[in-house]
Formats: C-alpha cells, structure tokens, sequence
C-alpha cells in the first residue's frame, strides 16, 4: 500500500518509521510511505506556506497554494486517485475498525496540518475525509498521521509476524485483551496464572477469554453492548455483575 505525507516537517518522521516493525514493512514492500516537505511547494523567494487569518484573531494559517501544488504533483500522471486525509482535531474519531477500514486502501495521502490549521478551502476542495486522533489539540498533524499510519499498517498483510495478532488486539473481538504474562514464572512474590503453564489449550482460551471479558466489564463495559458473545460469555458476566453487586453491597453494610 502507498502513503504519501505533506508536512512542513518531514524530519519528525524519520525515527519512528526507520525503526522495527514499520521499517521491516518498508523494506518488504508491503507500505510505500513518501514524505514530501510542503516548502519545497511554495513559491516566492521565501517560500511563505502559512500567513495570518483572514478578520483577524491571531495565529497563523497554511496557504492553499502549495497544499495543492503538492497534491496535484504527487497525483500528476497517475493512473488512480488517493484517499486525501487531513489531519484534524474535528475530523472522524480513529477507531481499531477505521485503521482496518484505511489499511485496505491502496492508496492514502495524508495532510498534517499547523498553526491554526489549513485554509478551509483545502478541506472544502480537496480533502475526502478528516481524522481526528482524540479529542485534544496537537501543535501539528505529524504525531496524528504518525500514529494513524502505526494503527492501520497492524491491519495490512504480512506487516505482523504473528499473522493473527491484529485479530487478538483489544478492539478486533469487540473486548479489551486480557493480561499477558511471561518468563520468569515467579517474579518477586508473583506468579503467573496457573492454567498458562497447564499447557491445556481449552483451558487456557476459556481463561483468555474470561480475563478478556472481565477487563471489559471493569474498563469498557460500554464495548459490551456492541461485543459479539456467546451463551458461556454471558453466563461469565452474570457472575461479575453478581459479583459487583456483592462487593458493593458489603461496602455498603460495613
Ligand atoms: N485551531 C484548530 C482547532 O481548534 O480545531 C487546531 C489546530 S492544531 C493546533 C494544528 C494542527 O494539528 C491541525 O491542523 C491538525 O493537523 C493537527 N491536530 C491537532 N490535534 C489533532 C488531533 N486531535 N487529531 C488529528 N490532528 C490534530
């Protein structure tokens, strides 16, 4: 899949994508990310990219211009159009399915905004969708794309090692994850759970399961409403409820 990226920064993302997991998906193939710096679009002796708003208010703006020269450059001669993406605290909220959605793509051109944000003419004219990270303000769209790019490339092909583990996440089965554990078997006073060193399969997803159930249930029980679950998951949370209720009721008569 190909990524392209507009920044005014390209620098900020070299360290993240030239490590691990994204670095090994670049040198398979499997993601083409282009980081195109937005100056190198904008015309006049001093390149100017952002100036102030229209009536005032302060703070800076980036120009239509050279957003757009980049898009039609990187576009030029090309036989498909990309998703164009701009970066934005009022975009649509990311979500594990949003990443899944994106990475089946083949092509995304992401936006990351500065400042005070882009000339509304770019997201009016140019932009297919907005992309919001959270509901918080970042000085720029870079961290954003950053972290959009991480969330989706766990959802392209071949990028995982272990080709189920995006299937495992919090999120895909509709759950939070349960806890994991690893060597040593004692840590300190701490052991790990005994039914992961039964080596009993059954055992261990039933405990995998229950685990996730119960994080959801104390974390996200709002994720519930919506999980796929079966007669034993049900039965499972019957018994959490019940014990919530007792709990909160001994707190109430002690
Ligand atoms: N004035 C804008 C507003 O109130 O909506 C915020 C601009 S913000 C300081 C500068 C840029 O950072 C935005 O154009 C966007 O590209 C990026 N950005 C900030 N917060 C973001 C978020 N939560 N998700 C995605 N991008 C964000």
């Amino acid at each position: 899949m190909r990524i392209d990226v507009v920044t005014l920064f390209p620098d900020m993302f070299s360290a993240y994508l030239g490590e691990s997991i994204l670095r090994r998906a670049q040198a398979a193939g499997l993601l083409d990310i282009r980081l195109h710096n937005l100056r190198d679009y904008a015309t006049g002796k001093h390149r100017v990219t952002d100036e102030p708003p229209f009536g005032g208010g302060g703070g800076m703006v980036l120009k239509p211009e050279p957003i757009f020269a980049a898009a039609e450059a990187i576009t030029a001669n090309e036989p498909a159009r990309p998703r164009v993406i701009l970066l934005s605290p009022q975009g649509r909220p990311l979500t594990q399915a949003v990443a899944a959605e994106l990475a089946g793509q083949p092509w995304l051109l992401f936006l990351c905004g500065r400042y005070e944000g882009v000339d509304e003419r770019v997201r009016a004219h140019l932009v297919d969708e907005e992309l919001s990270i959270g509901d918080f303000v970042l000085t720029g769209g870079e961290l954003a794309a950053l972290v959009v790019i991480d969330a989706l490339a766990r959802h392209v092909p071949g990028v995982l090692g272990d080709e189920h583990a995006a299937a495992r996440d919090s999120f895909a089965t509709g759950l939070l994850e349960g806890p994991h554990y690893t060597r040593p078997e004692r840590f300190r006073e701490w052991a790990v759970p005994e039914v992961l060193r039964s080596g009993h399969a059954g055992r261990i997803a039933r405990w995998r399961r229950e685990e996730a159930l119960r994080r959801t249930w104390q974390r996200r029980p709002d994720l519930l409403l919506t999980a796929d679950l079966d007669e034993a998951d049900r039965l499972f949370l019957m018994t959490l409820a019940l014990e919530t209720v007792e709990a909160q009721n001994g707190r109430t008569t002690s």
